[in-house]
Parts: structure tokens; C-alpha cells; sequence
């Protein structure tokens, strides 16, 4: 194993325990993967993330093939699919998260409820329709859902963001539980008056602008 592929492992093995120690993701539920040269880096199946060592780590070819003795994640078509869709696209997270959950669970939309959105490429953040885990129609029915945005729900099941490497896509799948958090609280609450179309198209230039990363130069 190169140096370069040993520190892609822990990468990923470092943001899927992330995942669950910031209740994103009880138990094996959820799966974690990365973008490297010759295919791509995921989770191994229905392994507690605690348990995970490099070794252990599939390497998933284009094909659907796999290096390692560990059978990649049951979900490697969702995750292969996104990368082949996607050339932007370095890290994929998918959890069980609560509030995603919940709101996945009333195959609900997150509509323009909170400027954050803009974060997801815009509103609504869709549901997918259900199909059952680990199948192509899975697949199908997130890369749809995903069209435009970084991140989707999946009905009857949990969230999924992606980024251009793991760390940004854990990122945008705690922002995502934290706004389906948010969201459903308002709901309580009466209802959120909803942002315009036009609303979340300054607040995508702003975010671009006036919010760009700041790197102190
Ligand atoms: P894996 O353990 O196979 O990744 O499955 C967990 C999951 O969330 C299925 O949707
Ligand atoms: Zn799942």
C-alpha cells in the first residue's frame, strides 16, 4: 500500500467515524466512499466503523469489481454511479440520521426554508423516490434526486451529501441533518414562510462572494 493510499484510507475511515460520533449514523447503518485513482474508496458492509483498520477497506473498480477481502458497502452502486455522473464529485456520505430520517419517512422536500440551502446548489432538496437499499433502482432514483444539488433524502430510509473530497461531504451531511432538524421544528412552529426563487439565487451568488472560504489572504 503507497503512502498516498494509506492516507486516503484513514481519510475515510477518520469521516465515517465522524459520521457516528456525531449521531449521524447508529450502528453499520450509512456508508462513507472516496475518489482515488483507479476507482474508488468505501466502507466495507455491515462493519461497525470502530472496527475499521486500512486493510479492510474494498477498493471498487469501474466495473463493480473489488480489491480486499471485505465485500465493499451493499450501497457501492449509488456511490460508483455518483463518481461516473459527477466528475466534481470526491466524496460521497450517506447516513440514517434522524431528522433526515423523519423527514424522509413523510417522503417530504426540504423546501427554501433557510437561506443554507443555497449550500445544496438550491431548494427544494428533494426526496428520492423509495426503492430498496442496495439495488440499481436505488441508484436511479438518488442520481434524480440529486440532479443540480449536493444532496438528497431518500424515502423511507436517510440523507445523502456529496463533496469535492469526504471531509466536504461530511460536512454538507451535518449541515443537511442540522436544516432537516431546522425544518421540522418550524414545522411545529406554523410553517416556514418560504424564501423566493430569487432569494436563494443571491444567497448562491453570496455565498460565492462575500462567503468564499477565507484563507487569511
Ligand atoms: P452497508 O453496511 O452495506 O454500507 O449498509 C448500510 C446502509 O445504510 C444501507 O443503506
Ligand atoms: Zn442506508
Amino acid at each position: 500500500m503507497s503512502g498516498a493510499d494509506l492516507q486516503a484510507r484513514r481519510d475515510l475511515i477518520g469521516a465515517a467515524r465522524l459520521m457516528a460520533a456525531r449521531g449521524l449514523a447508529a450502528g453499520t447503518s450509512g456508508n462513507v466512499s472516496l475518489r482515488v485513482a483507479g476507482g474508488i474508496l468505501i466502507t466495507p458492509s455491515a462493519v461497525p466503523y470502530e472496527a475499521l483498520t486500512p486493510e479492510m477497506i474494498p477498493l471498487l473498480r469501474e466495473d463493480g469489481g473489488y480489491e480486499g477481502r471485505f465485500r465493499p458497502s451493499s450501497e457501492w452502486r449509488f456511490h460508483l454511479d455518483i463518481y461516473l455522473a459527477r466528475p466534481e464529485v470526491g466524496g460521497v456520505v450517506h447516513h440514517h440520521a434522524p431528522h433526515c430520517t423523519a423527514l424522509a419517512m413523510a417522503r417530504r422536500d426540504i423546501p427554501a426554508c433557510h437561506y443554507m440551502i443555497a449550500r445544496f446548489g438550491g431548494a427544494p432538496v428533494r426526496c428520492a423516490a423509495y426503492a430498496l437499499f442496495g439495488t440499481a433502482a436505488l441508484s436511479a432514483a438518488v442520481l434524480k434526486a440529486l440532479a443540480g444539488r449536493t444532496a438528497c433524502l431518500m424515502a423511507n430510509h436517510g440523507g445523502l451529501a456529496v463533496g469535492r473530497d469526504v471531509s466536504a461531504a461530511l460536512a454538507a451531511a451535518s449541515e443537511l441533518e442540522t436544516l432537516a432538524r431546522q425544518y421540522l421544528l418550524s414545522l411545529q412552529a406554523g410553517g416556514p414562510v418560504l424564501l423566493s426563487e430569487q432569494d436563494i439565487q443571491e444567497a448562491i451568488a453570496q455565498f460565492a462572494t462575500a462567503y468564499r472560504p477565507n484563507n487569511g489572504d
